[in-house]
């Protein structure tokens, strides 16, 4: 029988749903952020004012939604959610902010990819509260100002390096948010597991935390699919288990899947360790650069297999040697 891939589509985001926490204390590592965060919100509720506008940045995965509806319950404010690509249009974001309600959080996802005829409406809209419309069209077009309730805007972006300055310059946090460490992730998965109703076993916790990317998205994915695979073969979400699943959905023993894999065999083999440049990597892989330097390079870099230099990216020895391979060029030296 085959499986729908839009129910299958629906059920994951129900999932992701279920598992988020909804309390700053019931969220997983991140500690410098949370205490970060919970400062200002508890100084703006102190002063029964709404906080300042806050930017999440950080690879995909790690939490940016979930935080952006934390501080939405935290402060019993009302949410309304939003992304970049959905604003393709001064008049979209002016029909959104004209909307919300006194005290409301607004969540932008990928920011950096909003119109740019927005972002400067979302400037003055940011520091004011307050945005210009334009009415009516050629010599006879004028602009109407339009004062809007009191809001905090909570950005989140992949790519911080993309936003302009003066849209950057108007958040008054910036959370950076890091990969996770093992045993965070292991906390991230008790409780998932908690919540399914799945009997696991601890090691194969241990396991799915140290093969996902330090990302707790993945981590839950894994764990749905290591829960498949005990229900179909009627065994114990056990090590055995995690081992075999993930070995179906090429996960390697460090976690890498396949397309970081591509990316690095291409590093390495086609050209000789680099460097190589984003858009040629991007186009041997067939992925979008934006796709390799906001989801591939992260974890890469982070766990030292890659460099970027301005010249490119330079895959390290400790990459030669995860993938068996000896370096051409340090042979010659
Ligand atoms: P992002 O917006 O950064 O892509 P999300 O906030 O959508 O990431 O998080 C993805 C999934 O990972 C969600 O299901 C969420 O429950 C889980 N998650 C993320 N961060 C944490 C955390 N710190 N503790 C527990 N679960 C988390």
């Amino acid at each position: 029988e085959l499986t729908n891939p839009a129910l299958e589509g629906d059920a994951e985001l129900a999932f992701e749903g279920a598992l988020r926490p909804k309390s700053l204390t019931e969220f997983v590592g991140q500690q410098k952020v949370r205490g970060q965060l919970q400062l200002l919100l508890t100084a703006a509720s102190m002063q029964q004012r709404t906080p300042d506008h806050i930017l999440l940045a950080g690879p995909p995965g790690l939490g940016k939604t979930t935080l952006a509806m934390i501080i939405a319950y935290e402060g019993n404010r009302p949410l309304r959610m939003s992304s970049g690509p959905a604003i393709q249009h001064a008049g979209d974001l002016a029909a959104v902010l004209s909307s919300l309600v006194p005290g409301e959080v607004l969540f932008i996802d990928e920011i950096h990819r909003m119109a740019r005829s927005a972002e400067e409406m979302l400037y003055l809209a940011m520091e004011d509260f307050r945005i210009d419309i334009m009415v009516g069209k050629g010599a006879g077009a004028t602009s109407v100002p339009l004062d809007l309730a009191p809001f905090t805007l909570v950005g989140a972006t992949t790519r911080s390096g993309m936003l302009p300055n003066p849209l950057r310059d108007r958040f008054g946090f910036t959370a950076h948010l890091e990969f996770y460490a093992d045993g965070e992730l292991e906390l991230v998965l008790v409780r998932a597991a908690r919540l399914l109703g799945l009997a696991i076993e601890r090691e194969a916790i241990a396991e799915i935390a140290g093969r996902c990317r330090g990302t707790p998205r993945i981590a839950n994915r894994l764990l749905r699919r290591v829960r498949d695979y005990a229900l179909v073969h009627g065994g114990d979400a056990d090590l055995a288990a995690v081992h075999a699943a993930l070995e179906l959905y090429d996960v390697d023993e460090i976690g890498l899947d396949r397309l970081d894999r591509e990316v690095m065999n291409i590093v390495l083999t086609r050209f000789g360790g680099g460097p190589v440049g984003l858009n040629t990597l991007a186009v041997s892989v067939g992925e979008e650069p934006e796709t390799i330097e906001s989801v591939v390079e992260p974890f890469l870099v982070r766990i030292g297999f890659l460099t970027r230099t301005p010249r490119g990216r330079v895959a390290t020895a400790a990459a030669w040697r995860h993938f068996g391979l000896s370096n051409p060029q340090a042979a010659l030296t």
